[in-house]
């Protein structure tokens, strides 16, 4: 077990309206640096639109986020708790896979790919964890599951298994199943990417929703329509740091760097 020493001193500063912190983060694999020194605030509520060029790190931030992948230095904190650590004497002290896991179920993550469990019905996929992970009630558990599959249009296909879905379908159901968990953050990592581009709209328009009730989110996509009408705050990265971030009319249509200009031209 590796143990670092950090300046987390303001780790619980405005932690009443900050949700994620992500706090002067560096990633390396082996010899290539991936996450050269991000720092990232999302607010409750909020939902934060990341852009930027494959193999600009993306991903392995969102996977730092949930401790999917270690940080070389830096810290993440969501709702005040920093994660994967504790603090202790200055020094912060990797925590034990049970308390990693229990930090997780805090922490939403839909994929572009769904990863259902292809053996279990869509109404088991959505009760698999909080029954087994939070130790919740079947019952109850149940109940909540077919309301979140009415919420995302699917109230018909509870007893369906994945592979009898669409692939829109089988993400609606992912993002309800990362939602039976209750979290305080949803992360998505272009979750309409694998899709058909007619099913992407219908992706799109549950996570909309989401938007609307106030949960927050942090969405990897190239959706850049979906960016401007959703997101409170679209973050453009490359090359592993956080090029420019600002309400989408800044950051989309009058982008401060060069960068941004040339991902954007390409994309829009
Ligand atoms: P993005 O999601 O923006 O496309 P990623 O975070 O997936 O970028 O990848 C950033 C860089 O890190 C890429 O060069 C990728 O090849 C590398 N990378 C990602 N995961 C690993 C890993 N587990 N081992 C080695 N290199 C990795
Ligand atoms: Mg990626």
């Amino acid at each position: 077990m590796s143990d670092v020493t950090v300046d987390i001193e303001d780790v619980k500063a405005d932690s009443d309206h900050v949700m994620v912190d992500v706090h002067g983060v560096h990633k390396s694999f082996g010899p290539l640096e991936v996450l050269r020194g991000v720092d990232l605030r999302v607010r409750a509520g909020e939902v934060t639109v990341i852009l930027g060029p494959s193999g600009s790190g993306k991903s392995t931030l969102l996977r730092t986020i949930n401790h999917l992948e270690k940080v070389n230095s830096g810290w993440i904190s969501i709702d005040g708790e920093l994660i994967g650590y504790r603090r202790s004497g200055g020094k912060l002290h990797e925590l034990k896979e049970k308390d990693v896991l229990k930090q997780r179920t805090h922490i939403g993550f839909v994929f572009q790919n769904f990863n259902l469990f292809p053996h279990l019905t869509v109404l088991e996929n959505l009760v698999e964890a909080p029954v087994s992970a939070l130790r919740r009630p079947r019952g109850p558990s149940e109940e909540k599951a077919r309301r979140l599959l009415d919420r995302v249009g699917l109230a018909e296909k509870t007893d369906a298994y994945p592979r009898q879905l669409s692939g829109g379908q089988q993400q609606r159901v992912a993002i309800a199943r990362a939602l039976a968990l209750e979290p305080k953050v949803l992360l998505f990592d272009e979750p309409t990417s694998a899709l058909d581009p007619e099913l992407v709209g219908e992706v799109l328009d549950v996570i909309k929703d989401l938007a609307g009730t106030g949960t927050t989110m942090i969405v990897v996509t190239h959706e850049i329509g979906f960016a401007r009408e959703v997101a409170d705050t679209v973050v453009f990265m490359d090359g592993g740091v956080v090029v420019e971030q600002g309400p989408p009319a800044a950051v989309l249509d009058a982008p401060r760097h060069e960068r941004t200009r040339a991902f954007l031209s390409k994309v829009l």
